[in-house]
């Protein structure tokens, strides 16, 4: 429309927010893009990305170990600051590749903080006002970092712990999900002594219980220190170190104190307000399944939504949102059975229903379980075992749920996604030949139930 400056006004250049901005420009439209920090967003520069480097440092340590039953011998060494010094590097280079994408489908990038003012105007921190037919919103999510305990001004969120000057040599970690265990597996494989601190009864609420139990017993296993049913509730800086009271009145000294208590939907300052955008309890903007917002001319997708916060699920809403308004291809995101990993140690791979939850959606569920010790492991003389469970509704014989605890976990339950999107039954695991010698070929050789529930009376 003539009386705007742009098609579309991007704010935030994250997963979601580049996916749309490209996909929308090459359909033709004119679309400006604003990012405060970097481009790339949580992802790219202080989430999955630099996260995963970080794993991969942190396995070194047990293949070195592992080795030696493979008649290897050498006495590695270990720096933090080369690792973060290289880390760097890449999120440089991959944030260049993100901008000159870009500017190869002619997305204009404004390096600003963007605040909507109306409908269709978003003022820049240059004071400039851009007048857009669309507004995109894919600003993100934020660590929050809960109740203002005494001494929370010395925790550090993930952002800080990817950057930090020295590997601490104690770590408290508070939180039990994705990021706190992630980063007590990062630390511990890098030589920290590791704390983690959780308010519920075990670590990954919302996980099957199986799994749960089997991460916490395998991380207790290497050393690291997992407290259930307890918070921190003051940190003191003494001297060099902090020293953390916990709710049960206990206290632990530390290098560092850690929280990964959840993230929130970055709207802070973004001026929803101004608009009267409707938000969730959490702060999660409300959207439709096309991500059309209370505002019919602006959009929301990724973490800013709170549906599912995955980097993914981000691009396939931005390109789901580009398609549905200037590709003439309306599209809907399919949120069911997105599969996901926990890159911890073991990792994990995750996709569909806990035993619990198929348990209240089937009258028949068929449970397979197996728990092994891999060839590789046994060489290597660590006792570290690999668990798969397969969830199945009885009357259909449809697998419903797959859980993973093992090596490259994530990398199965990608292809685990794909017999999920088709249907696939047990049978046809069963049919489908293994893979020999694998860890994987245990999905299609599991053939005795551990139980039924429903069949059995006595279950
Ligand atoms: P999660 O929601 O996964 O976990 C938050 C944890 O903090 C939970 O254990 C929660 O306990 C606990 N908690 C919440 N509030 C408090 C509080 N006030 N005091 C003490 N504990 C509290 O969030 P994360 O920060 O770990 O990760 C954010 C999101 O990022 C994830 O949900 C995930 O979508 C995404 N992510 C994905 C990754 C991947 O795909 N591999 C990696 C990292 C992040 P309770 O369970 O009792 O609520």
């Amino acid at each position: 429309m003539a009386d705007h400056d742009v098609d579309l006004f991007v704010i935030g250049a994250g997963s979601g927010g580049v996916r749309a901005a490209r996909i929308a420009s090459s359909y033709g439209a004119k679309v400006m893009a604003a990012e405060e920090f970097r481009v790339g967003g949580t992802c790219v520069i202080r989430g999955c990305v630099p996260k995963k480097l970080l794993v991969y440092a942190a396995r070194f340590a047990h293949d070195f170990e592992d080795a030696k039953g493979f008649g290897w011998s050498a006495e590695p060494t270990f720096s933090w600051q080369t690792l973060i010094a290289n880390k760097d590097r890449e999120i440089t280079r991959l944030e260049a590749a993100y901008s000159s994408t870009l500017e190869r489908f002619k997305v204009q990038v404004v390096k600003t903080r963007a605040v909507i003012e109306d409908a269709h105007t978003v003022r820049l921190a240059t004071g400039a006002r851009v007048h857009a037919e669309t507004i995109l919103i894919a600003t993100g999510g934020w660590p929050h970092m809960g109740p203002n305990i005494p001494g929370i001004e010395h925790a550090i969120s993930s952002n800080e712990a990817l950057d930090l000057r020295e590997l601490p040599k104690r770590i408290l970690i508070q939180g039990g999900g994705y990021i706190a265990l992630e980063f007590a597996c990062i630390f511990a494989g890098l030589g920290s002594k590791v704390t983690v601190v959780y308010r519920g009864e075990n670590i990954l609420r919302g996980f099957d219980d199986d799994i749960r139990e089997h991460l916490r017993s395998e991380m207790q296993a290497r050393g690291i220190t997992v407290t259930c049913g307890q918070t921190v509730d003051a940190i003191e800086q003494a001297g060099d170190e902090y020293r953390t009271t916990l709710s049960d009145g206990s206290t632990v000294a530390v290098d560092k104190v850690m929280f990964a208590i959840g993230r929130r939907p970055n709207i802070m300052g973004l001026g929803c307000e101004n608009v009267g955008l409707s938000c969730h309890e959490h702060g999660g903007i409300e959207v439709d399944e096309y991500s059309r917002t209370s505002v019919p001319n602006i959009y929301a997708v990724g973490d800013v939504t709170n549906r599912v916060n995955l980097t993914p699920v981000a691009i396939r809403e931005g390109h789901a949102f580009a398609d549905t308004l200037y590709g003439g291809k309306p599209t809907k995101v399919d949120h069911a059975n997105v599969p996901t990993a926990v890159f911890t140690e073991p990792e994990l791979g995750v996709i569909g229903l806990t035993e619990a939850q198929a348990r209240e959606q089937y009258p028949i569920v068929d449970v397979y379980k197996t728990s092994f010790r891999s060839m590789k492991m046994v060489l290597a003389g660590r006792a570290t075992r690999c668990f798969m469970k397969l969830l199945v509704d009885g009357t259909t014989d449809k697998v419903v749920g797959c859980h993973i605890a093992g090596p490259e976990a994530g990398e199965m339950i990608q292809l685990v996604g794909v017999a999920f999107r088709m249907g696939a039954t047990k049978a046809d695991f069963d049919a489908t030949m293994a893979v020999h010698p694998t860890i994987a070929e245990e999905l299609v050789t599991m053939r005795e139930k551990a139980f039924s529930y429903g069949r059995d009376a006595r279950k």
